[in-house]
């Protein structure tokens, strides 16, 4: 038996939000630069540096519905302020939160909207973060 989380503090982010969660159909990347900032890759190894970046899920802050997370892909290279991982604990597989996100996120203690996501696609949140492989 887990607990339900229930006791996992909740952030100072407002309101619970109503809004359903919504899980956008994951699209494999096909094109060569970043589809957030436009970085272009001039190596082979800058190549598979990106190709292994864009592979991690970013969730961030949906600025035309709040509470909500969306889901993009990010380089490196991206400017973002600031990124925790919210990966599983056993196997290392994750996305990572970004921006106002991050700001309330740590490791262990992820913000509401993107725990929110993270049992929308099929993770265990509490006691510790899981994915569905486990
Ligand atoms: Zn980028
Ligand atoms: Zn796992």
């Amino acid at each position: 038996m887990r607990p339900d989380g229930s006791t996992v503090k909740r952030t100072s982010s407002g309101p619970t939000p109503t809004a359903p969660v919504v899980v956008a159909p994951t699209t494999e990347w096909s094109s060569r630069e970043c589809p957030s900032c436009g970085h272009e890759p001039s190596t082979r190894e800058e190549s598979a540096q990106l190709r292994a970046d864009l592979s991690v899920l970013g969730l961030h802050p949906d600025p035309d519905n709040p509470g909500s997370v969306v889901a993009g892909r990010h380089c490196r290279t991206c400017p973002r302020r600031r990124v925790v991982e919210v990966e599983c604990t056993r196997c290392g597989d994750g996305p990572t939160v970004t921006g106002d996100l991050a700001e309330d996120s740590t490791p262990g203690s992820v913000a509401y909207p993107a725990r929110r996501w993270l049992v929308a696609v099929g993770r265990s949140t509490a006691p510790e973060l899981v994915c569905p492989e486990h």
